[in-house]
């Protein structure tokens, strides 16, 4: 029998895989797409967000994020030419996840949507999975729901929270596109002029989108830039009306940036537009697990002594009814520690849950999402399941020093 099974294929869902089964578990990874990767291709969601700070005597600037993270990059840039600095070649990252997954002796299951959940008392059973060929059944010891949205989790009757507690709005949604074909020193130059008339623009009534200015960054691709600028905001993403309504609300928002940068920004003239292939989720659904990580936990970076992992991303919340970005920059040198309970439902003895549908607090969840950090709680996920496994003992009885120890010897930060 597979001693894991990991539903999604995210960055989460992979980090989670390769390091479990390089600590001695049979891994399974369903993944409903054809591709690794999630977010980052299904989404174009690029580039890597700073997980790092100055710390030591002399003030090195330190990845908080090493390990599975740290290799991918390394990989991404000697086997491809794909990296600079924080921005990756998806369809190059594809490719390497494809072969990290092989070499790691992951069995990686495409076009698998989990659909159902079975329980034995408090544990999971097995899950049930749409394939091509129909409705398939499968067993496993231990489960991790990488799914981001938490599915595996809510069907499994792990309590969840939505958003924020007072009305239940999450992060707002948003169609991330590119546009190729710019002259982009051009494009450079008139960024002020850009960002001007688009506030010109908004207050006149000709662009509707609610976002506050234009939010670009560049890509591996010559001529050709990012735009993570329009927002959804009041809708739900596990409701399949507001996220069917999202989806088509969101290409209007797009063509409307489109037609406005080619119109008026200098560079854009002739670009041509591309577009991701779903709306991106930032928040949705979260456990409420055994502990749940706050943003006072976060500011006064609280020590944890089943530290799993460690953040200082900024909690960067895009307004979930509306215009404006509220951020809280960590101070240099600060970092908060992620403990393995958050990581763990109270009620479910062999799920574990990892990425952005963690036990944390709409605030929390503003840090933690990020796709370093979503690495980072990916594989410790996947090492406390192999080491679970190692022992033949339930989640909560695995020795948690072991855990820690197998990830920073795996080269995890998880402090000083
Ligand atoms: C618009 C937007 C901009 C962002 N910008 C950045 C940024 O610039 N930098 C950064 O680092 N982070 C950014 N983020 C955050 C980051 O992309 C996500 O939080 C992160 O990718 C989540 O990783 P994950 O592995 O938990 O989930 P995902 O990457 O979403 O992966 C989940 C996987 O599970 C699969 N899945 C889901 N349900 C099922 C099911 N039922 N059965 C089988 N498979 C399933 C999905 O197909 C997917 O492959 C952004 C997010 C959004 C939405």
């Amino acid at each position: 029998m597979t001693d894991l099974i990991i539903i999604g294929g995210g960055f989460t869902g992979v980090a989670a895989a390769v390091a479990a089964a390089k600590h001695g578990a049979k891994v399974t990874l369903f993944e409903q797409t054809g591709a690794l990767g999630g977010a980052a291709y299904i989404n174009l969601i690029n580039p890597f967000m700073p997980n790092g700070t100055k710390l030591g005597p002399d003030k090195a600037y330190t990845e908080l994020t090493q390990g599975f993270y740290a290799e991918f990059c390394r990989r991404m840039s000697e086997e491809f030419s794909a990296m600079s600095k924080k921005t990756f070649h998806e369809e190059y990252m594809k490719i390497l996840l494809d072969r990290m997954t092989k070499e790691a002796g992951v069995k990686v299951v495409f076009h698998s949507t989990l659909a159902a959940v079975e329980k034995d008392g408090d544990a999971v059973r097995a899950v049930q999975v749409v394939q091509k060929n129909g409705l398939n059944r499968y067993e496993a010891k231990y489960f991790l729901d990488a799914t981001g949205d938490g599915m595996l989790s809510a069907l499994a009757g792990v309590p969840m929270r939505l958003g924020r507690p007072e009305d239940n709005l999450c992060q707002p949604m948003t169609l991330c596109f590119r546009m190729g074909n710019i002259d982009i020193e051009k494009f450079n130059q008139n960024r002020p002029l850009m960002q001007e008339l688009y506030k010109k623009f908004q207050a006149e009534g000709k662009i509707k989108n609610p976002r506050e200015n234009v939010l670009v960054f560049p890509t591996m691709v010559d001529g050709m830039l990012h735009f993570n600028t329009t927002r959804i905001i009041r809708k739900n993403p596990v409701d399949p009306d507001d996220l069917s309504w999202a989806e088509m609300e969101a290409r209007e928002q797009m063509l409307e940036m489109f037609t406005f940068l080619r119109e008026n920004v200098p560079g854009c003239e002739k670009a041509q537009l591309v577009t991701s292939n779903d709306i991106g989720v930032r928040e949705s659904l979260m456990i409420d697990g055994q502990y749940v990580l706050t943003e006072e936990d976060l500011k006064a970076c609280k020590r944890f002594d089943d530290c799993i992992a460690c953040g200082n991303y900024d909690i960067d919340i895009h307004n979930p009814a509306g215009t404006g970005t509220s951020h809280y920059y960590f101070p240099d040198g600060e970092y908060y520690d992620i403990p393995l309970r958050s990581l763990r439902p109270a009620n479910v003895e062999n799920l574990l849950v990892a990425g952005r549908c963690i036990s944390v607090t709409h605030e929390a969840q503003a840090s933690v999402r990020i796709m370093p950090i979503c690495c980072s709680t990916g594989e410790a996920a996947g090492v406390a399941a192999a080491v679970a496994n190692a022992h033949g003992v339930k989640l909560d009885d695995a020795p948690v020093a072991e855990i820690r120890a197998t990830l920073k010897a795996d080269g995890a930060f998880l402090g000083e």
